[in-house]
């Protein structure tokens, strides 16, 4: 439901805007994020029901309209001026995004895109600074059975040793568990939102041969099951009236 609308993600009820990102019922901004009802902004977050702001600043509308026709020329010049914002602005981390879970990006297409690449343990990208991490318990120490989950553990940083990352239970959380009869989840939440998406199959496809008659096919790339016995249609078909 936006129209004449150029390079937005996430524009509703918006029109005129361009290059602009989570916008919602938004007329003519350009290279906006996270801005609602507002109307001729350039470069502005955040903003609500505002006119004539850049950069998050008000200014008199013919003002307005001299400034952003410099800050475009310059732009133009630079060549800059029609590109979406750059990747490296992104506030996601891009080996944990839903690039890397649904189009299997990694590393390389990191680097082919510009995206920011560090550790995201390192300088606190993720909040590793708040967590007393003198009574840590490790992930490998979480017993199988709920039952031996005692109110102990509620509250204490556990980590993932394979992601690196601290979670912890909560007590409603355990007792929930109880009451369902579910093991205790021994894994970072985001580990196991990432393995859920990978046990379906990717938006990447692959070259495979029927098992029975050896054609040629694509399918799609299924990391949780790379080695798969795959069939082409027909064979498929013959294989199911012969099971069913
Ligand atoms: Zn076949």
């Amino acid at each position: 439901d936006a129209i004449e609308c150029y390079s937005c993600s996430f524009a509703e009820k918006s029109s005129g805007c361009r290059f602009s990102y989570s916008i919602i019922r938004c007329q003519n901004l350009e290279y906006c994020f996270e801005c609602k009802e507002c109307e001729n902004c350039f470069g502005c977050v955040g903003l609500q029901r505002k006119k004539f702001h850049i950069f998050n600043k008000p200014y008199s509308e013919e003002e307005y309209w001299k400034r952003v026709d410099d800050l475009k020329s310059a732009m133009l010049e630079r060549s800059e001026y029609g590109e979406f914002f750059p990747l490296n602005f992104s506030p996601v981390y891009f080996l944990q995004s839903a690039s890397a879970m649904y189009w299997l990006s990694g590393e390389t297409e990191a680097k082919q895109l510009g995206a920011s690449i560090y550790d995201p343990a390192s300088a606190d990208a993720i909040g590793e600074g708040k967590v007393d991490t003198s009574k840590a318990r490790s992930s490998s120490e979480i017993p199988d059975a709920i039952d031996e989950i005692d109110d102990g553990w509620c509250g204490v940083p556990i980590r993932d040793e394979q992601l690196g990352r601290y979670f912890t239970f909560l007590k409603p959380e355990i007792a929930l568990y109880k009451s369902l009869r579910i093991a205790p989840p021994n894994k970072h939440f985001i580990r196991r939102v990432a393995e859920m998406i990978q046990e379906a199959n990717s938006a990447v496809f692959e070259e495979k041969i029927c098992a029975k008659c050896g054609k040629k096919m694509i399918v799609s790339i299924n990391r949780t099951f790379p080695e798969k016995t795959v069939y082409c249609n027909d064979c498929f078909n013959k294989y199911f009236e012969e099971v069913s």
